[in-house]
């Protein structure tokens, strides 16, 4: 069954930020589809290139002239004659948002068409020999910082990391008390009940170091019992305070080792704390490896160092500098290629956590690529707010 694309349009949405993004509808003789397409604050230099919503209408016209008259096979068919037409790395022309929409759109029509969950239809398409099924873990961002946050913490995230026994429903549920319980640990120190919150709903609070937060969150759950399902995950982000070579954190300039001797502090003092993510700048891929070597049983996650890309992940993967991956598809732009990220992650073995951005829209596609893949975790912020529509959505693919 071959898909002939009828028509392309686009509409100006917002995200959970309130800035405009966009949502593309693609429709076939028969059956239409839809998708809107998130946003990052923290952005990768090697990301796909954006279009901004207002100019989404005349680059959608120029995706529509080449994808017309075209029977595609395929979704990857789909994707490649968009990457020809658009020809530049970055996707610059057509934009990775623009495209991504259409290929997210495109590939919930095929699914429609040959009447499976887009789940199974990913899954049959670039992942049929992975037959490993899994729950994956959850990332839940319980304290925002960095360029997330109005407040005094270098470090963007604090997560939670749950691993899933019995349902998500139980699972989501245990969360969002410990959620609240951190809330009142937080108001508690503070002595305020008006907590800020930042991008991805964690709160936003001020706190006495980059450390504080991670004591708070064992302290939560080890009163709430859940050492056993629960640990602690940070994503640095670090890129965002790299400066001539140094690190600026909690005022002082650091060097990359003075900054690693931190973080494997932060891994002896704090039993809980699993894994961190982009804890050194994106081009300082030699400090991932010196981190990756000390910390043993400790995840070190590439996101803007790799981008979603499938080069830099065998790269990285190459030299050790990192255990995991961060899969956004909007950092590549297309699903083909998001989902050869993911298969060369596994093939290099590496973790895949596929993630939302911190600008978000209420599509679930991320749990659907997730489930597909047999991904080892899903990254989806606080249980709260707009948040909610990626927790809704793993408790009806998995419960
Ligand atoms: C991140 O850095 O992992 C993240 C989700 O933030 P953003 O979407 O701003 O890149
Ligand atoms: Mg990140």
């Amino acid at each position: 069954m071959k898909l002939k694309i009828k028509s392309l349009s686009a509409r100006t949405i917002f995200d959970s930020r309130g800035e405009p993004t966009v949502e593309i509808t693609a429709c076939s003789k028969k059956h239409c589809a839809s998708a809107s397409v998130p946003s990052g604050k923290s952005v990768g230099r090697m990301e796909a290139a954006v279009v901004s919503a207002g100019e989404a209408a005349p680059v959608l016209e120029k995706v529509s002239e080449a994808v017309r008259g075209h029977s595609f096979a395929s979704l990857r068919a789909l994707d490649d004659v968009m990457r020809r037409a658009d020809g530049t790395e970055r996707k610059s022309k057509f934009g990775g948002n623009i495209m991504l929409g259409v290929s997210v759109a495109a590939a919930r029509l095929m699914s429609i068409e040959k009447e499976i969950p887009l789940w199974k239809f990913l899954k049959n398409g670039f992942f049929s020999h992975h037959t490993h099924k899994q729950a994956p873990l959850i990332f839940s961002n319980f304290i925002n910082g960095g360029v997330h946050a109005p407040n005094n913490l270098d470090i963007q995230e604090y997560m939670v990391i749950m691993r899933v026994n019995n349902s998500y429903a139980d699972s989501i549920e245990k969360l969002a008390h410990l959620y609240r319980r951190v809330y009142d640990a937080i108001s508690a120190s503070s002595g305020t009940r008006a907590i800020p919150l930042g991008d991805e709903g964690g709160y936003a609070a001020n706190f006495r170091g980059n450390f504080e937060p991670v004591e708070i969150i064992e302290q939560c759950i080890r009163a709430a019992r859940l050492e056993s399902v629960c640990s602690i995950g940070l994503d640095a982000a670090a890129t965002s305070f790299f400066e001539n070579g140094e690190y600026v954190f909690e005022g002082e300039r650091l060097s990359p080792s003075a900054l690693q001797n931190k973080y494997e502090e932060y891994f002896k003092k704090s039993k809980l704390l699993l894994s961190i993510e982009d804890p050194f700048a994106e081009n300082d891929a030699e400090a991932f490896a010196g981190l990756r070597g000390s910390l043993g049983l400790g995840w070190v996650i590439g996101d803007d160092l790799t981008a979603t890309n499938p080069r830099l992940i065998e790269q990285y993967a190459g030299i050790n500098a990192i255990s995991g991956v961060i899969i956004k598809p909007n950092q590549i732009g297309t699903v083909s290629e998001t989902c050869d990220a993911l298969n060369a992650a596994k093939s290099n073995g590496l973790d895949t956590i596929v993630s939302h951005r911190s600008g978000e829209t209420e599509d679930t596609f991320i749990i659907e690529l997730a489930k597909a893949a047999s991904a080892d975790a899903v990254k989806i912020g606080a249980p709260a707010r707009e948040r909610m529509a990626k927790f809704n959505e793993l408790i009806r693919l998995y419960d």
